[in-house]
Parts: structure tokens; C-alpha cells; sequence
């Protein structure tokens, strides 16, 4: 493989903190035997951190693998948690740039479930790109929302929107700085809109140990640093830039500057992160190590352990760990995957209701954020497990 130098800056100061020869390129997938869930397509994760922009990209990822299918399945909206997130972040941007009665685009809206609460709170008219998109028989009532499906391109420059979202699309983007110098051109000279991205955010990961969100389908992992490098570097000044979901996801609002750079009012030290990032390799290792031997011991004294949350979370931590034998089933609540296998690993998964019969000694809580819902919802079942969080 040829060496790259990063995807944001250009470059060549990396420095490699990750490799994981083996991990599904679909950790989303919604497999129907355990046979097939284990021959899933898997792929090569060699983690470079940038030592100029602070930014972390797999080196070795392979753009062709990545055909997204029919059992794709990632909607994070069954959760409370997340959707009340979301109704807060409608609300914020609403306020903030008082859209009322204005247009909103979101490039790469999938259903359409975020565009169409900003167009309906606000009373805006809503346009979202997305050439995955699959029309909804209960779309068609929609009189303020359009669906185009299609990438979102300067050839839509005619669309002059007021805001522009976009969500949880450029950490799956191999060459971001293409893609928002092309936003860029699409913007044209409306100066007045307003852009709004959101991706994980990789302090999560290099400095709380979120070690579970690294997945082959995020090739790009954006720091505060490496975010507003992208967006300043191909010419939009950045008016805010902001950490949400404790911390799990950042969110950075710019405006198209006139000059081919933009502005950034922010002082961003790479050194901390550069800090984070050294450290990170090995803390990965006894991580991973710790988690091991805590399976181990309960599955020595023949306890059985279950895994709450079968999102990218909780699938790359069986993953990672390899622990089919040990861990048969993960526990969640979307009921079209309850019955499917897990990519790669090969656990099935439930609902909550299976536990009252399975009896779990252990739940381990694969997202923080969810502790509270997850301990409530296992109280509601009569049974007392105890819980973990890796
Ligand atoms: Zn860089």
C-alpha cells in the first residue's frame, strides 16, 4: 500500500497509533445465520494521527469495500436519549439562526428523520440529499420537504439555502477535504447561509478511551483541531465549534468566506492531543487486555454475560475481543434486528424481554450515556444482574 499523508492537511507527520488486521467493514449488518454472520467481509484498520492538524484516518482503507446494502441498519432513533439530543439541536439551530420560514438542506439526510423535525419546528421549507434515500409512502404528504437523490454537488447551486446540515456523513469520507472544498463551490457566493456538520468527535476516543466507536466504516476521525482546519483551509470561517453528547460528538457552524481561506477565532494547541495520541496505543492494549480477563473470570464461574447495545459499539467490542463462545447474545431494542446475527461475530440479537428467561449474572452497557434507561429497563424486568460498562 502506498504511503498517504493525511486527508485533511496534507502532511506527512503522522504518526501510526492503531492496527487491527481484521475487523468487518459492516459492523451494521443485520446477518440471518451465524455462518453467514461470521463470513462477513472484513478489512484492515491502520490508524494514523497527524501530527500537524490533529486529525485520525485508517490508512488502510479500501473505499471499494464499502457498498452499503439492504440489511444496513444504523437508525439510532429507538433510543430516548438520542432523539431528545436531536430535538435539542433542532431547537438550538432554530434559535440560534432564527429559521423560521427559511430553507434548510441536508446533504446525506438517509431518511430524512432530522430534516424533517428542523422544517417542521421551524415552519421551513426542507430539501435532503441523499442517493440512498428510499421514498416513504408517508413522505408523499410532506408539502415542505423534497428528497433529491443525489449527492449534494455545486450542480445544486440553484438551491440557496439558508442552512445547511450535515450529519454523521464526512467520518465515512475518505478524502474530506474534496468533499468540502466541493460544499465550497456548491455554496457559491451565498454568503448569508450557514453550515452546520457534526461527526464523533476523536477525543472521545483518543482521551476518554472510547475505544469501541473505531469501525471500518469511519475512515476519517475529526479532533476540534483537524475539523477546523478542514473547514478555515477551504473557505469558511468558523463561527462556532462545540462538543455535544457528552463529549461523544462535535459540532462546528461556519459561514462561507469570500477569500479561498476562511477565519478561525479559535486558538487550537495540537500539542494535548499529540499527548492523548502517544498514550493512546498503549492504553488500547491493556484495555482490550482488562476486558478480556473480566470475561474470563465471570465465564470461568460459568455466569452468563449479556451485551446491552447492539450498535457499532457493542458489535466491534465482540469483535474485538472474540468472545463467541462466552457471549451468545446481545440485547437490543430496535425490533428489526431481534433475531438477526451480529457482523463478524456472530451473537444474536434480542430483545429486552429475553432476558427475564435467560437470567443474566452480567449486563455490560456498551454507551454511558444509555446507564440510566438500560438499569430502568431491567429493573421493569424483576431481574438483578449485575451491570459493567467497558
Ligand atoms: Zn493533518
Amino acid at each position: 500500500m502506498n504511503k498517504i499523508n493525511c486527508t485533511v492537511c496534507g502532511s506527512d507527520n503522522l504518526l501510526r497509533i492503531l492496527e487491527i488486521d481484521s475487523i468487518p467493514t459492516h459492523c451494521n449488518l443485520l446477518l440471518k445465520t451465524p455462518e453467514e454472520a461470521k463470513s462477513v467481509t472484513k478489512g484492515k484498520f491502520d490508524l494514523e494521527f497527524c501530527k500537524n492538524c490533529g486529525h485520525v484516518f485508517n490508512s488502510a482503507f479500501q473505499p471499494e469495500l464499502m457498498e452499503y446494502t439492504q440489511e444496513y441498519e444504523n437508525s439510532l432513533h429507538f433510543s430516548m436519549r438520542f432523539q431528545e439530543y436531536a430535538e435539542n439541536l433542532v431547537d438550538y439551530l432554530i434559535s440560534k439562526y432564527e429559521l423560521k420560514n427559511k430553507t434548510v438542506i441536508d446533504v446525506g439526510c438517509g431518511k430524512g428523520d432530522f430534516l424533517k423535525m428542523i422544517t417542521k419546528s421551524g415552519g421551513n421549507k426542507g430539501i435532503g440529499f441523499d442517493p440512498s434515500y428510499v421514498p416513504d409512502e408517508s413522505d408523499k404528504d410532506l408539502k415542505d420537504v423534497e428528497f433529491v437523490l443525489d449527492f449534494y454537488s455545486d450542480k445544486y447551486s440553484k438551491y440557496a439555502a439558508d442552512l445547511i446540515t450535515c450529519r454523521h456523513v464526512l467520518e465515512h469520507i475518505q478524502f474530506p477535504a474534496d468533499f468540502i472544498s466541493n460544499v465550497r463551490k456548491s455554496v457559491e457566493n451565498h454568503f448569508n447561509s450557514k453550515i452546520f456538520f457534526e461527526v464523533p468527535n476523536v477525543l472521545y476516543t483518543l482521551k476518554d478511551l472510547g475505544i469501541w466507536d473505531l469501525i471500518y466504516e469511519h475512515c476519517s476521525y475529526f479532533s476540534p483541531n483537524s475539523l477546523t482546519h478542514l473547514f478555515e483551509n477551504n473557505g469558511f470561517n468558523i463561527l462556532e465549534i462545540k462538543d455535544y453528547y457528552g463529549g461523544q460528538f462535535l459540532g462546528i457552524e461556519t459561514s462561507p468566506s469570500e477569500k479561498s481561506k476562511g477565519t478561525n477565532p479559535f486558538n487550537l494547541n495540537v500539542e494535548e492531543i499529540t499527548q492523548f495520541a502517544e498514550n493512546f496505543k498503549n492504553e488500547y492494549d491493556s484495555k482490550v487486555k482488562f476486558w478480556k480477563s473480566t470475561i474470563d473470570e465471570y465465564s470461568n464461574k460459568n455466569k452468563k454475560i449479556i451485551v446491552w447495545g447492539g450498535g457499532s459499539k457493542g458489535v466491534t467490542f465482540l469483535n474485538i475481543l472474540k468472545t463467541q463462545e462466552v457471549i451468545e447474545y446481545i440485547v437490543d431494542i430496535n425490533p428489526r434486528k431481534q433475531g438477526m446475527y451480529a457482523s463478524g461475530s456472530g451473537q444474536k440479537f434480542v430483545g429486552p424481554e429475553f432476558l427475564k428467561e435467560y437470567k443474566p449474572d452480567l449486563v455490560l452497557i456498551m454507551n454511558p450515556l444509555y446507564e440510566n434507561e438500560i438499569k430502568q429497563a431491567v429493573r421493569d424486568l424483576g431481574i438483578s444482574p449485575k451491570f459493567l460498562l467497558p
